[in-house]
């Protein structure tokens, strides 16, 4: 409000608006009598000191009556906003509510109801519903509603891809609850800044209505009302009739100018606030693996057994037009074991721990099924207990991570005020107990705080502490510390392996860094163009077999790269998912590949990689050398 009304803007939509509602408050008791009394001696008279601008056809004062009127005006337009408001966002919000073909109906029917003129809208509406308030009032509100609709549709679109929605789907709130809590504060403000200025353009909507005759009825009389009454004598008494045309633009300008201050005000406010090296130096020597092109047997993909965690089988995730980033993956994690995904971007690593934690969205689709403690996550019934409890998500982006509108401590007391039945005050009690689990300093205090009142590092391990508020036996981390500096990244990672260590937590690092990687997890599975190419043990990194993943390896520079000799390079870039190309979808980036990788697609067999030449020397390429 300050902000608001710092501005000269803002200083005068404040004042216009308070006197409206002063007005409409006091006008029909100070001025009701000199609008109602009729007095036929002075019928139709012109401007005097008596009467400022003039009578009616019964004698009564205008500009006592215009004044009055200020009242029905605004209840009016404020009604009609609220009903545009409502409609609008429950139009608006349904669509991420309802399944693919509902929701789509619902956009459809807003898309084309947007395209129609409102004022013609309006008018449809006023037939359908009849002349008279009531029916104005839904005219307008209906009329409003589908550009409310597809602002909120839009605004919805962009906050349910933040990581906070995913964070409270993952805890296990409904959808509507997420909706409510998630959604709807995060998209409050354009909210509010259009349904201030739509309150102006409802108020002139309706004196339009009401002047040809389909808004207010007599005896109730609104300023489009008095205009109507008075258009005829506007050559004897133009006062009569622009007085109440005068009106409606200071009002409406007043709702607009309130919009503009709120929005700049707005607008303020959202400026303020191991094995790695040694066996690498190995793999970069011409290309060369190691190790005997053979598999051996600590080579050998581990069998899915009873112990695992997680088993991923011919997981395949398809956007309809944008083919199929996830084509067929898959993984085992073991109890208490680190897996890392690693590979470049568009992968399909990070869609792969989306679909495992059951947060890929309409119209995206799911294929292969994916066993998490035993329980088929694909079975279509509800396991939002066991992931809120058993499962925890680390995001990449711990600037999107939390809702920006709630403390923090509230955040993380959700998830055992939904799945342990704690009551609110014992819930926020373990929400502070596992902020200083992740050593998060002085934890009642910043469970009191916002999320902009945190740093990087701290937020990105309050994340990790709402992981544990219940008893996880999987941690998938997507890129947790590329958004954070070097130091922050190392105490990061040094939490995860200690909680990991210490509760025997599986762990699912999904990196492009082949580094942290190496450093952090047991086993590598190497993703590329939507499939795993390669899975072996991290210590066998230096005797990597695919090229894909030698090449990686090589790629990275170390303390002992050579700075004065070319940078090992990967030549060209993944394939977008409709252009995978048949056969090896790495053969025109692979310097081994012929003809037959071109044809015929390798898989990954029980060997634990998926190439027709694996092993085979090959000079790495390097930047700027062709
Ligand atoms: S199958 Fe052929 S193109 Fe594909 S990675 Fe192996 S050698 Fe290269």
């Amino acid at each position: 409000m300050r902000a608001i009304l710092k501005t000269p803007m803002g200083a005068i939509a404040a004042a216009l608006l308070t006197l409206l509602a002063a007005t409409a408050v006091v006008a029909p008791t100070v001025w009701g009598a000199a609008a109602e009394t009729m007095d036929t001696s002075q019928m139709l008279t012109l401007p005097s000191a008596k009467h400022w601008i003039g009578t009616d056809q019964l004698g009564r004062d205008l500009l006592a009556r215009t004044i009055v009127a200020t009242r029905l005006a605004l209840v009016l337009a404020l009604a009609a906003t609220a009903v545009g408001v409502v409609v609008g966002m429950v139009l608006g919000v349904a669509p991420s509510l309802l399944g693919r073909r509902l929701g789509g109906l619902i956009t459809a029917v807003v898309n084309i109801a947007v395209a129609f003129p409102g004022l013609l809208l309006a008018l449809f509406f006023a037939a359908v519903f009849g002349v008279g308030q009531v029916g104005a009032v839904l005219a307008i509100g209906l009329a409003g509603a589908p550009g409310f609709a597809r602002l909120v549709q839009t605004l919805v679109a962009g906050v349910t891809r933040r990581d906070f929605i995913a964070a409270a789907r993952i805890a296990g709130q409904p959808k509507w609850l997420v909706s409510i809590r998630h959604v709807l504060p995060n998209i409050a403000e354009p909210i509010v800044v259009n349904a201030t200025m739509g309150a102006g353009s409802a108020l002139l909507a309706f004196a339009g209505l009401s002047f040809i005759g389909l808004g207010v009825q007599p005896p109730a009389y609104d300023w489009g009302r008095l205009m109507n009454e008075n258009l005829e004598r506007v050559y004897l008494n133009p006062l009569a009739a622009l007085v109440p045309g005068l009106a409606v633009v200071v009002a409406g300008l007043a709702f607009n100018l309130a919009g503009e201050a709120i929005a700049a005000a707005f607008r303020l406010d959202t400026t303020r606030p191991r094995a790695l090296s040694r066996s690498k130096a190995q793999a970069r020597q011409a290309g060369a693996p190691a190790s005997s092109p053979q598999p051996d047997a600590d080579r050998l993909r581990d069998a899915p057994t009873d112990e695992d965690v997680l088993q991923v089988r011919g997981l395949e995730i398809t956007f309809p037009g944008g083919g199929s980033p996830v084509r067929g993956v898959d993984l085992r994690v073991g109890r208490g074991e680190a897996l890392g995904v690693v590979g470049e971007s568009g992968a399909g690593k990070s869609l792969t721990g989306l679909a495992i934690a059951q947060l890929i969205e309409s119209p995206g689709e799911v294929r292969g099924s994916v066993v998490f403690m035993g329980q088929d996550l694909t079975d279509g019934r509800d396991h939002r207990r066991l992931l809120g409890t058993s499962l925890a998500l680390v995001f990449q982006d711990p600037n999107s991570t939390f809702n920006p509108v709630r403390r923090m401590g509230w955040q993380l007391a959700e998830v055992a005020l939904t799945h342990q039945g704690l009551a609110r005050r014992a819930a926020f009690s373990r929400a502070v107990d596992r902020l200083g689990a992740v050593r998060i300093p002085a934890p009642r205090q910043r469970a009191h705080q916002y999320p902009h009142e945190f740093s990087g590092g701290m937020r990105q391990r309050a994340m990790i502490g709402m992981g544990l508020m219940a008893q996880p036996t999987l941690i998938i981390a997507d890129e947790p510390t590329t958004a954070l500096d070097m130091t922050v990244q190392r105490q990061v990672l040094d939490l995860i392996d200690a909680i990991r260590e210490r509760d025997d937590v599986a762990l699912l690092l999904i990196s492009h860094d082949v580094t942290v990687v190496s450093e952090r997890c047991d086993r590598v599975a190497v993703m590329y163009a939507g499939k795993v190419v390669e899975e072996l043990a991290t210590r066998d990194l230096g005797q990597a077999r695919h090229p894909y993943t030698r090449l990686l390896v090589a790629a990275v520079p170390d303390l002992r790269t050579d700075l004065t000799a070319p940078l090992a390079v990967i030549p060209g870039h993944q394939p977008d998912p409709p252009e995978v190309p048949p056969g090896c979808a790495f053969a025109p980036r692979c310097p081994l590949a012929d003809a037959r990788c071109r044809a015929d697609e390798p898989t990954l067999g029980s060997d634990g990689v998926a190439c027709w030449h694996p092993g085979e020397p090959f000079p790495v390429p390097q930047e700027g050398v062709e």
